[in-house]
């Protein structure tokens, strides 16, 4: 049976999908958000914390949703430092060197979530529960969604806002390059008896990288990504001798460690999507890239894919009355495309390097590392990169 339509659907209701309904709620565009019939008990925890970009959180203040987070959830990064167990190595950035407060932004994925729940309750939209997609067909004018025993809806462009397995990709006949990193992210929080003073840490190591993001005044989110040889034995150990592996690698500078949470495990890969449309359709965040998480980038990749389409709607008119239109798909498309492919092939090539056992390569990184660290006008330029 078909029935009367919304402008836009959006297929999948995780974070980026909305922040979407959030972008294009500003232009009087009729929206239908779609997500999956779960049942109410909620996953586990999620353990994740992002470190949002300035140029993000800008976006989110303006839109109403940084308001939804409780103060005490957000933690600020005044300092990167980045080093290597490749000799004596290392960089550091500081807010200050970008003339700016702060470099980042730490806040949990479930008081994310929690804060984009609140703000969307103030849009009024069409909301779709279930658990059966069917067919996703594009037409000339409009897009057909088929799901639930047939029903079948029509709309002027569907956004695939499902995740890095998107059905909407697959639907769409949209290819992409994988690579499968060979190794996994164990993520925990630990508790340090000294200070972070805002530092943010990242050690890249030759059979893994480990990545510190200061939370609170005392504590750290940790995203040990391992190759799959180490990460069998770490699975194995008790947190007893987890912490002691950890202080093993992270050394004596935050005193005393100590596990405040369970260990969870993220396989870690890499999907570069051929191109981000098809016929009335359009991706967004991890359905339109997967990043490795060693720069903290993957959602704020997804939330500037979001920030675009805000801005072509803004700058544009025309595009209000059929968001399908193959030039405003196109706009989107080619606009992206430098963002996602630098971030993703600077994730893939620093993992690789690290990883390597090259004395000239070794001798490349250490070198780099500190001439970079010596150069302000290059610090500054890095950093302005990696905070919008
Ligand atoms: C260990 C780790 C650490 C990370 N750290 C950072 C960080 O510091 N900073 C950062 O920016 N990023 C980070 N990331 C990346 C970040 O987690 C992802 O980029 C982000 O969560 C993607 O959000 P999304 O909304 O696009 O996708 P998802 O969160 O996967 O949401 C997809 C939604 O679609 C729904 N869906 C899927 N299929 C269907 C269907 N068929 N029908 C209906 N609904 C469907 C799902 O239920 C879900 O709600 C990290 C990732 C990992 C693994």
């Amino acid at each position: 049976m078909t029935q009367a339509s919304s402008d836009v659907l959006i297929l999948g209701s995780g974070i980026v999908g909305m922040a979407t309904l959030i972008a294009i709620d500003k232009y009087d565009i009729e929206a239908a958000l779609l997500s999956e019939a779960k049942t109410i008990h909620k996953k586990e925890i999620d353990p994740r914390f992002y470190a949002i970009t300035p140029g993000v959180k800008t976006w989110l203040e303006k839109n109403g949703v940084w308001t939804f987070l409780p103060k005490k959830e957000v933690s600020s990064v005044r300092s990167i430092i980045v080093y290597s167990d490749k000799e004596h190595s290392s960089l550091k950035f500081n807010a200050d060197d970008a003339e700016m407060n702060e470099l980042a932004f730490i806040v949990n994925h479930d008081e994310l979530e929690k804060a984009f729940i609140h703000r969307i309750r103030k849009i009024s939209y069409e909301e779709i529960k279930t658990n059966k997609v069917e067919s996703l067909s594009a037409g000339v004018k409009e897009i057909n969604l088929s799901y639930a025993n047939d029903n079948v809806r029509q709309f002027k462009l569907a956004i695939g806002a499902d995740g890095t397995n998107s059905w909407v990709r697959s639907q769409s006949s949209i290819h992409f390059r994988y690579k499968d990193f060979d190794q996994t992210a164990i993520v925990f929080n630990i508790k340090i008896s000294r200070a972070h003073q805002g530092s943010a840490y990242q050690k890249f190591m030759y059979h893994g990288i480990l990545a510190l993001l200061p939370i609170y005044t005392h504590e750290f989110s940790v995203v040990f990504s391992l190759n799959s040889q180490m990460i069998k034995e770490y699975e194995s150990f008790t947190d007893d001798k987890f912490i002691q592996m950890l202080k093993n690698v992270i050394g004596e500078m935050f005193g005393d460690i100590s596990l405040t949470t369970k260990r969870q495990y993220f396989p870690l890969n890499m999907k570069i999507n051929k191109s981000l449309i098809s016929d009335r359709v359009l991706l967004v965040g991890d359905a339109a890239h997967q990043v490795h998480p060693l720069a903290g980038q993957g959602l704020n990749l997804g939330l500037r894919d979001v920030i675009e389409l805000d801005e072509l709607l803004s700058s544009n008119k025309k595009y209000h009355h059929d968001l399908g239109l193959k030039s405003f798909l196109k706009k989107y498309n080619r606009n992206r495309k430098t963002d996602i492919l630098s971030v993703s092939y600077l994730t893939d090539q620093l993992s690789y390097l690290f990883s390597s056992k090259n004395h000239i390569v070794d001798f490349v990184i250490n070198f780099g590392l500190n001439k970079i660290n010596q150069n302000q006008l290059i610090k500054k330029i890095l950093i302005k990169k990696a905070i919008h």
